[in-house]
């Protein structure tokens, strides 16, 4: 009979922190239990052994197939990843796995990947396209396979290795511009009236108008319905503030209106920055933002996700890292819905260059507003159905389902009708399922 307090023996040639990595993935992150390292099979049968390694030497033991991803220096971003042939087996000798369990986690979590790879997207992001598991991308497939790891290995051995997390809820907004025409300042409202003119756009020209004398409420100004009566303690808003170049247009965050707005939202939400595409090119502009957010929310800002999720290893979570960055969101690709990583677990970064794990965390995201509409086409109706099912996923593995919706995505004028629908329908979805 096995001792079921005892810990679980990882017998293996070399340790690794690749291999404590995953093995914190699996037995720290997503269950718990206490796990060891050894280089020698224990005299004692009677204990829980995993041997790692190239083939099963013991008896009634678990084995895992070792693969060269897991040695230190190893880098292969075209790596082959098996992951769609994860099974499991009983025989005599024991329980066997087929496939290279803490290779993948690694190598998934990694983004290795995404490393080197070739595009030709405006903003060279990674796209769903670029990815080697992208048949897989409405799977949390690390979460299942793990999940059924351990269900083996917990009906082998007659214990009961119980999840270390529950399925939660994460609402974060997007915050690029607080105002579609109110509060932009004198020059580009006029700007912006000008040209609905030309174009005979006279409703959004009155609406532009109305806003600015204060009326009729701003399109953009949709925070009231934002958060309205959520169970979730999870929110959180990110804030562009780069004003430079094509793809930033922020506004001015040292306009009263817009800082009382913001000082509102960080009583319901935790702030973060919004790091722009210029902000990319100038990392010290990272830390400079940090201050002006955290002067006006007297808050400590150390969470943060990229525009445009334009996020890119290693050089994104490094000058993250240098600011002082805690917690990133920026994890979702840009063009699909679903899991950029195979999990809707937080995970950490793991640094390949210096082989160590970092302090900064991910928190995946699982679906965004402009993905479901304009990369995917999907209508209202279909978005609603697939989200469901994203939600049920994450739940399913006691993940957290993330979403980022913009303060603008409820814009009937920017083509956002039926939308408002989508937005409420989810969130009421998602929240409903925290226990
Ligand atoms: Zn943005």
């Amino acid at each position: 009979m096995v001792n079921k307090n005892q810990s679980i023996l990882i017998l293996t040639h070399e340790a690794s922190p690749r291999l404590s990595y995953a093995l914190d993935f699996i037995f720290s992150k997503q269950f718990l239990y206490d796990y060891t390292i050894i280089h020698k099979a224990p005299v004692n049968d009677a204990v829980l052994v995993i041997e790692y390694g190239d083939k099963a030497t013991l008896n009634n033991t678990v084995f895992i197939p070792k693969s060269k991803m897991i040695n230190l220096g190893n880098f292969d971003p075209k790596w082959n990843s098996k992951i769609r042939e994860f099974g499991l087996s009983k025989s005599s000798s024991g329980l066997s796995f087929n496939i290279d369990i803490f290779s993948e986690i690694f190598f998934h979590l990694s983004r290795m990947e995404e490393y080197e790879f070739d595009s030709t997207e405006e903003l060279n992001r990674f796209s769903v396209k670029n990815s080697s598991v992208n048949d897989l991308v409405l799977s949390p497939f690390l979460d299942f396979m793990i999940q059924q790891f351990v269900e083996g290995i917990n009906a082998f051995w007659k214990i009961d290795i119980t999840r270390n997390s529950q399925y939660t809820f994460i609402h974060t907004i997007d915050i690029d511009q607080f105002y579609s025409y109110k509060a932009k300042g004198i020059k580009r409202s006029f700007g912006g009236f000008g040209r609905d003119i030309l174009k005979f756009r006279f409703g959004i020209a009155l609406a532009r108008l109305l806003a600015n004398a204060k009326s009729k409420d701003d399109p953009y100004d949709t925070f009231d319905k934002l958060w309205k009566s959520l169970k979730t303690k999870e929110k959180y808003v990110f804030i562009l503030q780069s004003q430079k170049g094509k793809f930033d247009k922020a506004s001015n965050i040292s306009h009263t209106e817009v800082k009382k707005i913001i000082q509102k939202i960080s009583r319901i939400a935790q702030i973060g920055i919004h790091p722009g595409i210029e902000t990319v090119k100038h990392i010290e502009l990272i830390q400079k933002e940090r201050n002006q957010l955290s002067k006006i929310t007297n808050q400590k800002i150390n969470i943060s996700r990229q525009h445009y999720l334009n996020f890119h290893f290693p050089q994104t979570p490094t000058a993250l890292i240098k600011s002082g960055i805690k917690h990133d969101f920026s994890l979702g690709f840009h063009d699909h819905i679903g899991f950029r990583a195979g999990t809707c677990h937080r995970f950490n970064y793991y640094d390949i260059e210096n082989e160590t794990v970092t302090p900064l965390t991910f928190v995946p995201t699982i679906a965004m507003d402009v993905t479901l509409k304009r990369h995917q086409n999907l209508s209202p109706k279909d978005a609603i159905e697939t989200i469901k099912k994203l939600i049920n996923a994450c739940k399913s593995v006691s993940g957290a389902f993330c979403l980022l919706w913009h303060n603008s995505s409820f814009d009937v004028s920017e083509g956002w009708l039926g939308w408002d629908k989508v937005y409420k329908e989810i969130v009421k979805y998602a929240d409903d399922q925290i226990v």
